[in-house]
């Protein structure tokens, strides 16, 4: 670690050292400084942090998930002395590692008093396989925000020793799922121990059995990610299983994960010695937190009541559902096998429990929930847009008796993406000469986009060319090997290699294959899209279902039943397998992306800020965060902003209603964004298409990144009092 570096203290540094110098150790002298940069993810968003260990063997590092850990430990000694021989690679490899830890001075709030960022997955790399989507890539992005602006945090989570599933398709397009074992031995993880140099453990009364946890530390930046794991001997094989799998299928065991997150969490940052200023409590799943942090202020004769006023001053909660049918409720019976020994060691009692995780803790036979429990026992609610807010406030409504719409406290801060890790090179690189070096200190100010438009369109071309022909390199080998995997004829796994095309209008649809993100809009109307295709335009699709959501799956088989039509093999690919390491290149490369939920179920959507940062245009249904972006010139609203009539759509049945949008769809592609793109000068260059490129960043750049949504949470959130420093 560079000298001076204001890195607070955290339990497991003595491990993370102990790591790195073991890595190390195996390292050529020149090489030695990135063992201390493997075990630190910043890397992931630090300039020619990925290039420089691809250098050492990209082939190698691509297979192990770019887990730079597994490249040194797995990289033989000969090939390490030939790397490091390479001239310039020490003079690299140092600035990396000053780079990596040398941050700037904490800027806000107490280092010894952090925010504790509790969350059921983490989406930090795609390495460390603890996340599914939106929400965790979601929580990835403010832990690496808030180590970049220097705002004192620390991330509580699981450690899942299965990950979320993979996805395989077979040739009818049908979803198969599998499983893989992760090993935090071979990740930039380390054990955390105590002074007796004993793995730290925390134990939690679950479902009759005292369930004991050890606490794997992860370097998020200078934010710590600390991750319970119960996968240890000493459990039953059922409590072993708790930290299986991300949202495990089977709900007793999600609510056993629940209680290990939520107590088990407190728990673990009381063994670490970590005082939390405020716990932020990200989705409802770890919301058995607050009760555990008021369990521990009993201690002095509080009553239990008293104790979890005071813990609830420190709580914050921030809601990400915006149906009630997302808020999954539990029967009594259930919640209490699982929970039954822990209320009583908690002291809240069964009846306490169950009359705050209801709407109306009277009503005995309304089934409790996390997402009630959550808000009744937080100081503040919050949700990820402002057309979520006022859903929340309105779902949540009855839980404030005598309230109007409007005084209903839950307010909003919406969503904004990392931008050094959603920004492609390319185009930081092209940002940095026109917008002055220091850009990316103050991104979330409007002026410091202003240069925007001053670039010139041969430039920012280039670099659009340039990101859409690496999504096409990807495409032609990640659909190659699909379709061989799948066992296609292998004509049609040649057609993957040659036929997309690098200079073509490039469409990207990829998400969670939910049913209300109508992936099936695309096939509703087969012949239209067959037309479309023929219109020098290709799809990239990619999306997970979840294993129990029969309705999603057959979305993907209603468009692999296309493939067979003329024309189109060639023109749309379905990426397996979508997770961070597609979306990094999809985001950049589409020149358009696709979201059509079903209002109001998008409770922000993300994806789209990723692609309007690497200069590629949305067009979207105006929920979410698109109906606070967009403003008639920097992309396009399906539905020509009906869609945010809610009054008037809900008379619509959803196929009429899908029906509708579909058109729009479609017309807005084949009117305006075919002939848009299509349009050139002289010199090739669709500047049309450029001008509103321009209008995309410089009005989303500054809003939905994450420096404007951490500053959103620190203000109007978390209320940290600002540290005087120098
Ligand atoms: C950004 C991101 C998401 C969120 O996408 P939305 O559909 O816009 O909510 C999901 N998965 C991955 C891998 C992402 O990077």
């Amino acid at each position: 670690m560079a000298d001076g570096s204001p890195r607070a203290p955290y339990a497991g540094d003595r491990d993370v050292a102990a790591a790195v110098a073991a890595l190390a150790s195996r390292l050529p002298d020149e090489l030695r400084d990135l063992a201390g940069v493997a075990f630190d993810y910043r890397w992931s968003w630090t300039r020619d942090g990925a290039e420089t260990f691809a250098a050492i063997d990209a082939e190698r590092f691509a297979r192990v998930n770019r887990n730079p850990v597994r490249l040194l430990r797995e990289t033989p000694g000969t090939t390490l002395a030939a790397v490091a021989a390479t001239p310039g690679m020490q003079a690299r490899v140092r600035a990396l590692a000053n780079a990596v830890s040398g941050e700037g001075p904490y800027a806000t709030g107490d280092v010894a008093r952090p925010i504790a960022f509790f969350c059921a997955e983490f989406g930090v790399h795609a390495s460390l396989p603890i996340y599914s989507g939106g929400l965790g890539v979601l929580a990835g992005d403010i832990l690496k925000e808030a180590s970049d602006r220097g705002l004192p945090m620390v991330g509580v989570g699981l450690l899942y020793r299965n990950g979320y599933f993979h996805q395989r398709l077979d040739p009818r397009g049908k979803q198969h799922e599998y499983w893989t074992d992760v090993d935090p031995e071979q990740l930039p993880t380390v054990l955390v121990t105590g002074d007796d140099g004993e793995p730290v453990t925390v134990t939690v009364p679950i479902r009759g059995e005292n369930v004991v946890a050890r606490v794997w530390r992860t370097d998020v930046g200078r934010v710590p990610l600390y991750l319970l794991d119960a996968d240890d001997p000493r459990n039953s094989p059922l409590a072993r299983f708790i930290t299986g799998r991300l949202y495990e299928g089977n709900r007793e065991i999600r609510l056993a994960q629940y209680a290990l997150l939520g107590v088990g969490g407190m728990r673990a940052l009381r063994a670490l010695r970590i005082e939390p200023e405020v716990v932020h409590l990200n989705e409802g799943h770890p919301a058995l937190a607050t009760l555990e942090l008021a369990h521990e202020l009993t201690g002095d004769g509080r009553s239990f009541d008293d104790a979890l006023a005071v813990a609830r001053s420190r709580v914050v909660f921030t809601t990400h559902t915006p149906v009630p049918a997302g808020n999954e409720t539990y029967a009594e019976t259930e919640l209490m096998a699982v929970l039954g020994d822990l209320v009583d060691d908690l002291g809240v009692g069964h009846d306490g429990l169950l009359r705050l995780a209801r709407i109306d803790p009277d009503d005995a036979d309304e089934p409790p929930g996390m997402t009630p429990l959550a808000i009744r026992t937080s100081r503040s609610t919050n949700g990820v847009s402002a057309v979520h807010g006022g859903v929340a406030r309105a779902m949540w409504q009855p839980m404030f008796p005598g309230r109007a719409l409007d005084d209903v406290p839950i307010g909003h801060v919406t969503n904004g993406v990392h931008l050094p890790t959603w920004m492609a090179p390319a185009m930081q690189s092209l940002l940095a000469r026109h917008l002055g070096r220091d850009w990316l200190d103050h991104p979330d100010e409007p002026a410091t986009w202003a240069g925007v438009d001053g670039i010139p369109d041969a430039e920012l071309w280039a670099v659009r060319d340039e990101l859409r022909a690496r999504l096409v390199d990807c495409v032609r080998e990640r659909s190659t090997r699909d379709r061989l995997a799948r066992g296609e004829p292998l004509d049609y796994v040649a057609a993957a290699a040659s036929t997309f095309e690098p200079s073509w209008l490039t469409v990207g649809f990829a998400r969670r294959l939910a049913t209300y993100k109508r992936l099936h809009l695309l096939s509703l109307d087969p012949a239209r899209a067959v037309t479309l295709v023929r219109e020098r335009l290709q799809f990239v699709l990619a999306g997970k279902a979840h294993p129990l959501d029969e309705d999603a799956k057959r979305v993907a088989e209603s468009l692999f039943a296309l493939k067979g039509e003329a024309g189109i093999s060639g023109r749309v690919a379905f990426l397996e397998d979508y997770g961070m390491a597609i979306a990094a290149p999809l985001v950049a490369g589409c020149d358009v992306w696709l979201n059509v939920p079903r209002p109001p179920f998008e409770a922000s959507g993300t994806s789209g800020m990723k692609a309007a940062l690497n200069g590629g245009l949305n067009v979207s249904i105006l929920d979410g965060w698109w109906a606070e972006a967009y403003d008639g010139g920097n992309g396009w609203a399906v539905d020509g902003g009906r869609s945010a009539d809610r009054a008037d759509r809900a008379t619509d049945d959803d196929a009429t209603r899908d029906l509708r949008d579909a058109t729009s769809l479609l017309d807005i592609l084949e009117d305006e964004i075919v002939p848009l793109f299509a349009r050139r000068d002289g010199d090739d260059i669709p500047h049309d298409w450029l001008r509103r490129v321009k209008a995309s960043l410089r009005t989303i750049g500054p809003r939905f990144c994450a420096t404007r949504m951490l500053g959103d949470y620190e203000r109007v959130v978390y209320g940290v009092p600002s540290l005087a420093l120098g």
